[in-house]
């Protein structure tokens, strides 16, 4: 899952991964999650690599405070139609569950990345869904796609039954293990949750890792919180808080104590 606070134009048409639709409504499962996609009329493309992109976007009116979702599914053109749809049926999970507000004052770095990967519409759930769809297909595809699906799926359908050892295999960080510390240290944010997630995550060599960010999740959300922050922040600079409307004026002042936790010169301005 990408969350971003910029506006994208949508210009690819709604077809492009026909194929990769098709495969996934075979399943039982599939068939259920397209028919609510399609019920939300979701746009679903084919791009680079397989991501939901979310777009936040904030509209404030004198006391009114309103908060739009757009929801682009992009899915890698370069794999094979059975890898599409096991992706397909990923980022669905991220797509059609209801979202958090990346503007809430209170809204800390621990909160969101446990969110991202534990929550409902987070990658645990996604990569599941992603397996039991790849169990289903195993019995309807090629033989040499089946054990495709299998080696991707093995290590998930061994330790899903166990929920909170499922759960805990997200935070295995390999090599990025003190980057993350680093990184996690210079947010002040609230310090007995960094504590508590400084104590889950593990130098392991890491079972998932963001195709998006190119690492574990754990720093992949990390990374994002602090985009978001900053581009809310610096947003929130720029404008003259005496001329702005009411709602406006609450919600800059409110964001000033998680502006400041990102003063740390470990991340790069936006
Ligand atoms: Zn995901």
């Amino acid at each position: 899952m990408m969350l971003s606070l910029i506006m994208m134009v949508l210009s690819t048409p709604v077809n492009a991964s026909e194929r990769a639709i098709a495969i996934l409504e075979k399943t039982a499962i599939g068939r259920e999650i397209m028919a609510e996609a399609r019920q939300q009329k979701l746009s679903i493309i084919e791009g680079k690599i397989s991501k939901t992109e979310i777009v936040a976007t904030r509209v404030l009116r004198g006391k009114e405070e309103r908060l739009d979702f757009n929801v682009q599914v992009i899915i890698s053109r370069d794999k094979s139609p059975v890898f599409q749809a096991i992706d397909l049926a990923h980022e669905l999970v991220h797509a059609l569950h209801p979202k958090s507000n990346p503007f809430d004052p209170k809204l800390n770095a621990v909160d969101y990345i446990r969110a991202g990967i534990e929550s409902e519409g987070g990658e645990a759930q996604a990569i599941l869904q992603e397996c039991k769809v790849g169990r289903e297909l195993v019995a309807m595809v090629e033989e040499d796609q089946a054990q495709l699906i299998k080696a991707r799926c093995q290590y998930v359908w061994k330790t899903e039954k166990d929920q909170n050892q499922w759960k805990l295999s997200f935070y295995h960080l390999g090599k990025y293990f003190s980057l993350f510390h680093a990184k996690l240290n210079s947010v002040k944010g609230d310090q007995a949750k960094n504590n508590q997630i400084a104590k889950i995550v593990q130098p392991k060599d890491p079972m998932f890792t963001s195709a998006a960010a190119n690492k574990p999740y754990p720093l992949a959300l990390l990374d994002e919180y602090v985009e978001i922050t900053q581009k809310i922040c610096s947003k929130t600079q720029q404008r003259k808080i005496a001329s702005a409307g009411t709602a406006e004026k609450a919600a800059t002042l409110s964001m000033n104590e998680r502006c400041q936790s990102l003063s740390s010169a470990l991340f790069s301005a936006p």
